[in-house]
């Protein structure tokens, strides 16, 4: 071949090109030393921040110190089959999690692997997202405006959530909040009829941190009795799980919620709990020679927490025309994590770092837990700021004086407890108080739609049980809710769509089925 010096440079550009397309520079580095699920790693000039690296003996692990000579990493797999010496690949990526519709119905680790036994989730490469993503932005967002249902008539007709937003639960041991927690998941079933197809329905993602593998066992298999398991994902990062593992998990969980969110589909997470996530992170940290502060968590503990709670986001309708990274606007994760508290202490580091990150909280009390009022929730002192937007107007009517009458009540008990003669209007506001609590008691797994709260508020609130006797408001309940399903079917369409208030004729209907199923309880 007769070629002219231009076309000589030409074709070696064109060959230099292709090389390159074709080859990659990989970066191998040496384990100095490994312990405690720790590895130490020279070599690794161009590591990444929790940049997956990939050891000899297949174990796995993440880049989480960048120091000058040394790179610290976290083992993801098994520490005793990494030794010193062995090679350590950089894997160039970001360590990231598959997402995607497959995932729905599955239980998965920290790193998205299945650990169901229901084979491998059949998602591809395109469908891993990094587990560390930034927030959206102010613009991207726009002010909750939906409801998220609980199903929980304490909640929802006091401390209202609204899609996007974030609400702590936090209590004691067994004061009820995983049980709160798994009726939200129940309640979403009528978002969309439990089909994951329908964009309407509510996607339900459960990270369960450090716990125990059969309470998280037990945990399934009730969403999968109840048909719930369908339009939900679990993500396990068990007790005997790696430390490293723990705390992954709710970022991972997190990404998997994002990309729903991001495709215009509505999301809640639930993170249980961030106690526990701090716990691992602790650990993790100590062994990579993290200076400890504060009760021993390492300074950046916030921002643990802080950049997992802010990826929780209701985005605004425009948000795809300010970044292509969303196909579409108006989708909206909700995130519920749960803090354990020790005897009730909300002033300690993490309860106190997770209050402020969130939106409100809900208090589960033991002593009320312990005293029956299950669920267990302190109207005084739990909040939601910014979901009252999102209620339902029939019920912020309707419930209006509920969290007052209740503190009223409460006040009023530490006095009648002494015995003194008591006037009339202070009678009243106890006979009113203690079949408004006795009204807000809910068994569990039993979530009722907003419009059938609508109704059982209604009829504590206008005084409709104050004749009652008080054992007799459950019964009552259930009567009264089947009598009006049956006398008026179309009653609970017309509480969920009303404008302002309870319709006036709506509310004669209802006065009329309380007298009426107060006299055959009473018969
Ligand atoms: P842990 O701190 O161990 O995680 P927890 O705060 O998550 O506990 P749960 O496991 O949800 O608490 O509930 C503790 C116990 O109380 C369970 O046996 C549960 O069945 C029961 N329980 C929770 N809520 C209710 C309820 N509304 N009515 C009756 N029993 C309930
Ligand atoms: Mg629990």
């Amino acid at each position: 071949m007769d070629l002219r010096p231009a076309e000589v440079t030409s074709v070696l550009e064109q060959e230099i090109a292709s090389f390159q397309g074709e080859s990659r520079m990989q970066s191998v580095g040496t384990v100095l030393s490994v312990g405690d699920g720790v590895a130490r790693v020279y070599g690794l000039d161009d590591c990444m921040m929790n940049e997956l690296l990939e050891f000899a003996g297949g174990v796995r692990g993440v880049a989480l110190n960048l120091e000058e000579d040394n790179v610290g990493c976290v083992l993801l797999g098994d520490a005793a089959k990494v030794r010193e010496g062995d090679t350590v690949t950089a894997t160039g990526r970001i360590i990231s999690v598959p997402t995607g519709d497959k995932l729905l119905g599955r239980v998965v680790n920290a790193l998205g692997d299945p650990v169901d036994g229901k084979g491998p989730l059949g998602t591809s490469d395109s469908d891993l997202r990094p587990i560390e993503q930034p927030a959206p932005s102010v613009v991207e967002r726009q002010p909750v405006s939906e409801p998220l249902q609980t199903g929980i008539k304490a909640i929802d007709a006091m401390i209202p959530i609204g899609r996007g937003q974030r609400e702590l639960v936090i209590g004691d041991r067994q004061t009820g909040k995983t049980a709160l927690l798994i009726d939200t998941i129940l309640a979403q079933k009528t978002t969309g009829g439990g089909d994951p197809t329908n964009p309407e329905q509510v996607i339900c993602i459960y990270v369960a941190v450090a716990q125990k593998q059969s309470t998280v066992v037990d945990l399934v298999r009730r969403l999968e009795a109840e048909n719930a398991m369908q339009y939900s994902i679990v993500v396990i990062a068990s007790a005997i799980d790696e430390a490293s593992m723990q705390y992954l998990s709710c970022y991972a969980g997190c990404t998997m919620g994002e990309r729903f969110r991001d495709e215009g589909r509505h999301v809640v997470i639930f993170y249980d709990d961030l106690y526990k996530q701090a716990l691992a992170y602790r650990q993790v940290m100590l062994l990579l020679r993290r200076p400890p502060g504060r009760e021993a968590f390492p300074g950046d503990v916030f921002n643990l927490h802080s950049r997992l709670l802010e990826r929780a986001a209701k985005l605004s309708d425009d948000a795809p025309k300010i970044n292509p990274r969303y196909q579409a606007g108006g989708g909206s994760l909700t995130a519920l994590p749960v803090v354990e508290t020790q005897e009730g202490d909300v002033a300690a580091y993490i309860p106190t770092n997770v209050i402020s990150i969130t939106d409100g909280q809900i208090f589960l009390e033991t002593n009320l837990f312990n005293s029956g009022v299950r669920p267990a929730v302190n109207a005084g002192i739990s909040v939601s700021r910014v979901g009252g937007a999102a209620q339902i107007p029939a019920m912020k009517k309707s419930a209006g004086s509920l969290r007052l009458e209740l503190a009223q009540f409460r006040e009023l008990q530490a006095f009648a407890q002494f015995g003194s003669d008591l006037d009339k209007a202070t009678q009243d506001k106890l006979t009113r108080g203690e079949r408004l609590v006795e009204m807000l008691k809910q068994g569990q797994y039993k979530p009722i739609p907003a419009a059938e709260q609508v109704m059982m508020v209604y009829a504590g609130t206008s005084g409709g049980l104050d004749d009652l006797p008080v054992k007799l408001v459950g019964e009552f309940e259930e009567q009264y809710l089947a009598y009006v399903r049956d006398t008026h079917p179309e009653a609970a369409e017309a509480i969920q769509t009303a404008k302002k208030d309870i319709p006036d004729d709506v509310k004669k209907q209802l006065d009329a089925a309380i007298a009426a199923v107060k006299t055959q309880i009473r018969a």
